[in-house]
Order: structure tokens, then C-alpha cells, then sequence
């Protein structure tokens, strides 16, 4: 009989446990993709990832065509899919690989329970983590809530397995059932096209995710360690997108960095120590699923948020009067990512400057970032508010302007991410309301007119932030 693999965010053919496992079995396999909107408990899909998931689909069955097979899609309850893909096909076993998203988590172990009474062999496998989160334990038995202790547990212990390769075959069923097509499904945006730029950055899909891979070990690793805070360098990997929807895994990341040059030692530490983060937030994730809901620390459920529409909504458009988090936000929109240090410094100004709940800034990057995670963006966030696990507290609080001129001192990321203006001058380009009216007027710019004066005033807000937070901590 038949083989069912299901898919779901492991779409490679490489270092695919749940695949390697099928194939071994000299079973015919049917590779299965099951679009579940709103049934499997996750959140919606955003519209950013659901780009990325388009033709990161393509690039799978084009890359299972290759091996001799495809790539059957279905949309719908996946149990419902699962159950009318083994009466059609006769197939007996299922073989996927684990999640460790709270409801993903809820929602296979009940299938795999409803699979089993009903006679059919279902296996699991790992691989979306470097390791099993339940597995990796405190020396008193405890989940890991600071970071250190867990890098160090990680880089003294444990290696990632070895990762197996891709099958150059894959044996087919005689007949292939039925597939839906994937452009009905309607996961490309329609008018207006706000992704038109996605694709000049973005090579979704497997064979993308490894050209990734070698450019960094070539271009970006060697100035890693130095430029990584630095968004107009371009030295960190781009890898997350690949990531997050498993076109590679962070164990084939993970050992590509070994047996490098000695002087890439370093660089190395420091990239693998950023890779070990994104476990770090699964584990955060996984021993406590409510943490894109739920402030980890209780005590900020008193916070006196704000629910002020127009200062979010001019967050979002890049509105703000503070180049670097508007560059920042006009990046996210533009290509659907945002460099990690301006990602740090949008979300504190979301919270601290606008005192507007990092619940609502967690989901505008859900549904605008290709690299959307649930656990990297939930835990970044509850770090960034000072709420979470291993935070950085609340009244640290980055000043927007000393931040630009710190990682972006010729400010040429702002520059290319808010074109009115740049002809200002380096000195003010970071704070063009303090630039005398001769040097905007040269430049080309009115404020309140070409670009905004700031909607607030950092310094006051400051105030009035760490004023609240006082009144919490008393
Ligand atoms: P590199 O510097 O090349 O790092 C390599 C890999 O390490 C990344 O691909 C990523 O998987 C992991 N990594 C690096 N930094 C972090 C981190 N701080 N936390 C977790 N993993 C990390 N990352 C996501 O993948 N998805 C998200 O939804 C997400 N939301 C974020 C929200 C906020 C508010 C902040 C501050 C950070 C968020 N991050 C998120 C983490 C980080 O910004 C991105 O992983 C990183 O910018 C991706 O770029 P890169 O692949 O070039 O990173």
C-alpha cells in the first residue's frame, strides 16, 4: 500500500526525516500539501508568508517531479483531507514531520489519536528544531527561561544530527489522485499588488534557501560578527523565511558552519548563537503556549496601553516623524522583512513611545513579515516590551535618533527606505525636526508636507512611559 507524507512547514526534500523514512520503506509515496485555513488553530496564515508559501509550493512539486513524484494538494479539514486521500488511495501509513506550535501540537495529536483507531500507522519525526523541546532540560529538570544557560547547554552537548540528503528518487503510486490547484487558492494578493517587489529579493523554495546559505558562507560570514547591527551592510544570512516555512533546516544550517576557516571562528559562535535564539523562542513557545496572548511576566497585565488608532496606523505606514522606524516599517511593507536591530527599534517605539500593546505590533509583522514565526515574533516581542521570559527590561528604552546614528551613521538606509529625503544632510537625516529650515529647503523637504514632523516627542514620552511603568513595579 501507499505511503501518505504530509507536508506542512518542512517543504524540502533535504535533511526530511518523515521523507527519508518513507522512501526507505521502498513504499510508492504520495506527498501531500493541505491548505487548512482556520482549522488547525494556528492564526491565520499572513499575507506576506502567504506569497512566500505560493511559490515555495512550486518550487516543492517542482522539485518532487524532478525525484519522479508530486506534490498532491488539498484544501479543508486536514483529518477530513487525510481520511478521503486513504479511501481513494488505500494508503496505510502517514508519515510528517513534528511542529511545536501550541495548536499545531493540539491539533496532531488528536489526529494522530483519530488515525491510529482507525488502523493506520502514523510516525513523526523531528526536524524543525535543532532539538526536542521537551527534551532539553535544566540541570534541576526545569524548562530553560534564560537564554546564557541554554547556549551554553547547546554548545557544550549538542550537535544537531548529521543531515541525511534529498532522494534522487521517490517511488510513485500507479495512479495519483486527485490535486487541487494552488493559484484557486488565492494566496498571491490581488490589487493593489503590494508583494510587485517580493520576487527581485526573494527565491522561495528549497534550491533558494541553499544559494542563501553558500552566499552568506561567502559574502556575509566574515563581516557577520562586526556588521550584523548595521541594516544597510547586508551581511546577515536572509535565511528566516527559509526557515520558518522549513525549505531548510537549522541543522543543515547548523553543520555547513562547521569545518570553516580558523579565522571564521567567531563569526560562527556568533551566527550559530543568533540560530540557537530561534530554538530559544520554541522553547519559550513550547513550555508556555500562550506566549503570543499572554504577557509571560503577569504583572504587566495592568499596563495603562493606549488605544490611540491613528498614532498605529501611522506605525504601519512608516508615518512616524523618526526616519529609522519609518524606514524600517516602509521595509516590512516593501519587501516583507525588516533587519533585526530596526525590528528591535520599531517594536520599542510601538510600545514605549506610543505606549500601544506589543500584541498589536506582534500581529502587523505576522501578516506583513515573509519570516513570520510563532515563536521568533511572539518571544521578540515580549523581549522587546520587557514582559517576557529573559527580557530586556522596560526602562530600557532606545532613543530612535542615537539608535539611527549609531547602526546607521551615514544613513544610508534610510536613504534607500524614505526617498524624501535623501538629500538631507548626514547630520540631521536621523532628526530632520531639528534641521534649521535653509538645510530642509535645500533638501527639498517640508515637514508636515514631503514627510512628518514626529507624532510624538521622544523625550515626553519617554517620561510619561516610564512613569507608567513605575506605578506597575509600586
Ligand atoms: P541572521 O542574523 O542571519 O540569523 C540567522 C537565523 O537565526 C535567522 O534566520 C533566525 O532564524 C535566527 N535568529 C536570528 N535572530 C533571532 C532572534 N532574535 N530570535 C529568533 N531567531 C533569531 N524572526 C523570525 O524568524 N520570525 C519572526 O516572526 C520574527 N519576529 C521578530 C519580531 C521582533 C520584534 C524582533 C525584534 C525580532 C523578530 N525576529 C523574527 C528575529 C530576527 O529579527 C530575525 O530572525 C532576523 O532578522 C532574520 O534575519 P536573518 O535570517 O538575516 O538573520
Amino acid at each position: 500500500a501507499p505511503l501518505l507524507l504530509w507536508f506542512r512547514k518542512d517543504l524540502r526534500l533535504a535533511d526530511n526525516h518523515a521523507l527519508a523514512a518513507a522512501v526507505e520503506t521502498g513504499r510508492p509515496v504520495i506527498p501531500v500539501y493541505i491548505r487548512e485555513p482556520g482549522h488547525d488553530g494556528s492564526g491565520p496564515l499572513g499575507g506576506a508568508q502567504a506569497w512566500f508559501l505560493h511559490h515555495s509550493l512550486a518550487a516543492l512539486d517542482k522539485a518532487l517531479k524532478h525525484a519522479g513524484s508530486r506534490l498532491i494538494c488539498r484544501s479543508g479539514k486536514a483529518g477530513d483531507a487525510l481520511f478521503a486521500l486513504i479511501e481513494e488511495t488505500g494508503a496505510d501509513t502517514i508519515h510528517w514531520n513534528r511542529r511545536y506550535d501550541p495548536a499545531g501540537m493540539q491539533h496532531d495529536s488528536a489526529l494522530k489519536t483519530d488515525l491510529k483507531k482507525n488502523g493506520l500507522t502514523v510516525e513523526s519525526f523531528a526536524g524543525h528544531l535543532m532539538h526536542e523541546p521537551s527534551k532539553l532540560k535544566t540541570k534541576s529538570g526545569t524548562p530553560y527561561k534564560v537564554y546564557t544557560p541554554f547556549w551554553r547547554a547547546l554548545d557544550a552537548d549538542y550537535d544537531p544530527p548529521e543531515p541525511v540528503s534529498a532522494p534522487d528518487k521517490i517511488k510513485h503510486p500507479h495512479k495519483w489522485p486527485d490535486s487541487e490547484t494552488r493559484t484557486d487558492w488565492a494566496l498571491l494578493p490581488t490589487k493593489p499588488d503590494w508583494a510587485a517587489e517580493f520576487s527581485d529579493l526573494w527565491t522561495p523554495g528549497e534550491g533558494g534557501a541553499h544559494k542563501r546559505l553558500e552566499r552568506f558562507l561567502d559574502e556575509g560570514l566574515d563581516r557577520y560578527e562586526t556588521g550584523r547591527d548595521f541594516p544597510a551592510r547586508d551581511v546577515t544570512s536572509g535565511l528566516s523565511p527559509h526557515l520558518a516555512l522549513g525549505e531548510i533546516s537549522p541543522a543543515s544550517i547548523w553543520h555547513a558552519t562547521r569545518n570553516l576557516d580558523h579565522d571564521l571562528r567567531d563569526a560562527v559562535v556568533k551566527f550559530r548563537k543568533e540560530l540557537a535564539w530561534r530554538d530559544f523562542c520554541y522553547h519559550l513557545l513550547y513550555h508556555f503556549p500562550k506566549l503570543d496572548r499572554d504577557n509571560w511576566n503577569d504583572k504587566f497585565d495592568d499596563f495603562p496601553w493606549e488605544t490611540n488608532s491613528k498614532a498605529f496606523k501611522a506605525w504601519t505606514k512608516g508615518a512616524t516623524g523618526y526616519p529609522i522606524v519609518d524606514a524600517g516599517m516602509r521595509q516590512l511593507w516593501r519587501h516583507g522583512i525588516m533587519h533585526n536591530r530596526v525590528r528591535m527599534i520599531a517594536a520599542s517605539f510601538l510600545i514605549k513611545d506610543l505606549m500601544i500593546d506589543w500584541r498589536r505590533g506582534e500581529r502587523w509583522f505576522r501578516d506583513t513579515l515573509v519570516d513570520a514565526d510563532p515563536a521568533s515574533n511572539a518571544a521578540n516581542w515580549q523581549w522587546v516590551a520587557g514582559s517576557g521570559a529573559d527580557a530586556s527590561p522596560f526602562f530600557r528604552i532606545f532613543n530612535p535618533v542615537l539608535q539611527g546614528e549609531k547602526f546607521d551613521p551615514d544613513g544610508a538606509y534610510i536613504r534607500e527606505f524614505v526617498p524624501e529625503l535623501k538629500d538631507l544632510e548626514k547630520r540631521y537625516i536621523h532628526k530632520p525636526f531639528e534641521a534649521p529650515a535653509d538645510v530642509l529647503k535645500k533638501a527639498g523637504v517640508e515637514l508636515g508636507k514631503h514627510y512628518p514632523k514626529p507624532i510624538v516627542d521622544h523625550k515626553q514620552a519617554r517620561d510619561t512611559a516610564l512613569g507608567a511603568y513605575k506605578k506597575l513595579s509600586g
